[in-house]
């Protein structure tokens, strides 16, 4: 830290993200990416647009929303594009958390959410999940306070029903509940249909996982007029320009390419229904993720070892530190040919013990 750094950021931690090595080839099973290369749409119009890039983007990324609204059945004044879903969940906490409106979310979660919490200076509560890492609906109830929900939740990938975020919702009419779907689209039910019906819903959605543009960072934040009216005018007092044209193009292409990404979301599902079950034939236990991922432990390997021995061996995965899930690993679903790799080593490693 230099000397000049304010002390308002004297005790921020900053988010740590999953590693992107540079110098070794890895099978990246670590950071949730699609294993899948964005679609062609998505690319050439993103060389299209990047013809013009002497010129400032859209700040309203006018055609994104046009698009996104017809497909899903909502205005597009119920929608705000951002710089990857983070940036959406920033203007959340900015928008939505104070002193006075704290924010609340399971103490097992994304890892942004506190930090987020810290940077806007909001004090938080962490409700602690079940011991199945299940979220207890009942503990969200009447809680007076912003609620960050991942659904599914990340690293667990367990998600909840529909009736239960509407019982939140209606649960809290007083107060903001945002819904991070990030991995909605790989099994579990959105709620961006029950926006009209609550005024205090935010859902968030990104690009970054089912439509393979986590590089170009897009995502977005659905909602009712107002919401979206407030985390404007939070945008336009930060960054204006916060999606850049090449991207806005890379997600019309993407977002208009609705067969390719079906047919990924379906192959995922599939590949993590086939490394679910051969994990568990070793005796890996796991929970019932529906997201990109899978969430594991093994009754004899500690968590860390068998990260570090992967990574020896040229696979990555992710592990947590935080005690409650220290013996676990999060395993992203690739290709089948990845899972085959990862399998693979996983059984030398096991057959060591
Ligand atoms: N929410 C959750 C639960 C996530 O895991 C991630 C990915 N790290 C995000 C939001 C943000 O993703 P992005 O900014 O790439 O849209």
């Amino acid at each position: 830290m230099s000397r000049f750094f304010s002390d308002k950021f004297s005790s921020l931690t900053p988010y740590t993200p999953g590693e992107q090595p540079k110098d070794r080839r890895f099978v990246k099973l670590n950071t949730n990416e699609s294993p899948f290369a964005p679609s062609q749409k998505a690319r050439e119009y993103a060389a299209t647009a990047a013809k013009s890039l002497q010129l400032y983007c859209d700040i309203d990324c006018t055609k994104l929303c046009e698009k996104l609204a017809r497909m899903y059945g909502i205005k597009k004044e119920n929608v705000l594009f951002t710089n990857g879903s983070d940036e959406a969940l920033n203007f959340a906490f900015a928008a939505f958390c104070d002193d006075g409106c704290p924010a609340v979310f399971p103490d097992i979660t994304y890892g942004f959410y506190p930090v987020f919490a810290q940077l806007n200076h909001v004090p938080y509560e962490e409700i602690p999940l079940n011991e199945d890492f299940s979220v207890n609906v009942d503990d969200y109830i009447g809680v007076g306070k912003t609620i960050f929900i991942a659904n599914p939740n990340a690293p667990t990938g367990i998600a909840l029903s529909l009736s239960d975020i509407e019982r939140i919702l209606a649960g809290n009419p007083d107060t903001i509940v945002v819904v991070d779907e990030a991995y909605v689209d790989f099994g579990a039910e959105s709620a961006v249909g029950l926006i009209d019906r609550y005024d205090n819903l935010l859902v968030t959605q990104t690009f970054s996982k089912s439509r393979s543009l986590a590089g170009g960072r897009l995502g977005m934040a659905i909602g009712c007029a107002d919401i979206i009216r407030d985390l404007n005018t939070v945008k336009f007092s930060t960054n204006p320009y916060n999606v850049n044209s090449m991207t806005q193009a890379a997600g019309l292409g993407a977002l208009e390419d609705q067969a390719y990404f079906e047919e990924n979301c379906a192959t995922i599902m599939e590949n993590r229904a086939y490394l679910t079950r051969e994990l568990e034939k070793p005796g890996f236990v796991t929970t019932d993720s529906l997201t990109n991922f899978v969430f594991v432990k093994h009754p004899e390997i500690e968590g860390e070892k068998l990260y570090r021995e992967l990574k020896e061996r040229g696979v990555l995965i992710r592990h947590f530190t935080l005690p409650r899930i220290k013996d676990y690993n999060r395993i992203t679903v690739g290709t089948k040919e990845q899972i085959d790799v990862l399998l693979n080593n996983i059984k030398a490693i096991i057959g060591g013990y």
